[in-house]
């Protein structure tokens, strides 16, 4: 039950960026080079759905991903990427090398699902509709990566920086952000300047980290008959009592900080004192710091539910204990608006003419650079779509789908160093 310390890369982040003019974006557009990539990522666009249906077909339940890892490196090479390898994760990773000096760029999307294995995975097409588990989510994101990997490669795009193009493993709940941790923690430690999540539908940019701990708490005993023992002190009960205690915790509105109760089990039979209980608990927030609260409001409230049965029951001698794990931890975190990362993909939005939006917080691989320090956002694969985590998710590539690749090749171009 120990958690890191989250420190705030807030300050830091926004002073020691240099300004960025704002006809940077266009400036990159009309690079000759960077135009050609943008016009054949709109030329190609059926070749980009072709992909994403086809990646989408090969199952990726989480920690099973290889099949799709595979298949994800097969295409890295076949479309001109560098050093392309998967790390010791599971992570596919291959790069546009850079010509210089210049900072080096992540463009990421994830390979798992939440779909187990043996879920149905065949995508139906309709017009400009598909229909299948992860079609959004992410393969999506996967299918701007070769999208963007395809036209850097056909008009031989090389900026100062090194451009790295990832498939992560492990993003999706228990996960836990396994395969983006590995990248910043081993893999490419120290080495990444700015990454760039590509995960979601429309074209919004995700700049805040929602934070989470996830935690599973057991109250265990040695149960007993619920006739024949009466008076000892009850699991269930125990249970009872800290659900009651959380539901009733505080939470700012703002920053949005959340809790629930997700899933409940235990007991025997109707006729049984239960030696154990068991909930899994959902702790969420954009602020580092209220989620710390939250945090130990939580811890205090599973205590006292602890104190409070083994109290109700003093003459009894026999134990009540609570076992707390933890099951998941992503760190919460935020950058100003006025981050270089995100001025730069709101000014490649105008130089679209896509609309630029509010940011917004959420929970994705992006987390992990947030909560260190680096500059990282989450931006969305453009075209419309619903039902993610869900087996009737679909995505629309509407008339406008293009965009989602177009947009992300600008920002790594602009990043990479064409200021
Ligand atoms: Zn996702």
């Amino acid at each position: 039950m120990h958690h890191p310390k989250i420190t705030y890369a807030f300050t830091a982040l926004s002073l020691c960026v240099p300004a960025l003019p704002a006809q940077n974006a266009d400036a990159t557009r009309n690079d000759p080079r960077v135009r050609a990539a943008l016009d054949s990522i709109r030329a190609h666009n059926a070749w980009t759905l072709a992909q994403q249906i086809s990646i989408c077909q090969i199952p990726a339940p989480p920690f099973k991903e290889a099949q799709r890892a595979q298949e994800l490196r097969r295409r890295f090479v076949a479309f001109g990427l560098a050093k392309v390898r998967i790390d010791s994760e599971g992570n596919v990773i291959g790069e546009r090398t850079g010509t210089g000096k210049g900072p080096t760029v992540v463009i990421s999307g994830h390979l798992d699902t939440v779909f187990p294995e043996g879920t149905k995975v065949t995508v139906k097409r309709t017009g400009t509709r598909l229909a299948g588990p992860g079609i959004g989510d992410d393969c999506r994101g996967l299918a701007v990566l070769l999208a963007v990997a395809r036209a850097f490669n056909e008009v031989k795009l090389r900026e100062p920086g090194t451009i790295y193009f990832v498939g992560t493993v492990g993003e999706e709940g228990a996960g836990n952000l396994r395969g983006v941790r590995h990248l910043f923690s081993k893999e490419m430690k120290d080495r990444i300047d700015y990454f760039i999540s590509v995960d979601g539908i429309g074209l919004g940019i995700t700049s805040r980290a929602v934070g989470s701990h996830r935690y599973r708490v057991s109250y265990q005993g040695p149960g007993g008959h619920s006739y024949g023992s009466f008076g000892m002190p009850n699991p269930i009960h125990a249970l009872g009592r800290a659900i009651a205690a959380i539901s009733e915790l505080r939470v700012p509105a703002n920053p949005k900080t959340t809790f629930s109760v997700g899933i409940v089990s235990g007991g025997t039979s109707v006729n049984s004192i239960s030696s154990d209980a068991t909930m899994e608990v959902d702790l969420r927030s954009e602020s580092a710091e209220a989620l710390e609260t939250l945090d130990a409001q939580f811890q205090q409230a599973v205590q006292s539910a602890l104190a409070s049965e083994r109290a109700r029951w003093p003459e009894s001698k026999v134990r009540l204990t609570v076992k707390l794990d933890t099951m998941g931890i992503r760190p919460a975190g935020g950058q100003a608006d006025s981050a270089r990362i995100v001025r730069v993909a709101q000014d490649a939005q105008r130089a679209l003419g896509i609309t630029v939006g509010r940011t917004e917080a959420s929970s994705t691989d992006a987390n992990i650079p947030i909560g260190i320090g680096i500059p990282a956002i989450t931006i969305d694969g453009g075209g419309t779509g619903g039902g993610a985590h869900s087996l009737t998710e679909w995505y629309d590539d509407g008339v406008k789908g293009f965009l989602g690749p177009q947009w992300a090749a600008l920002i790594v171009a602009m990043l990479a160093g064409r200021e």
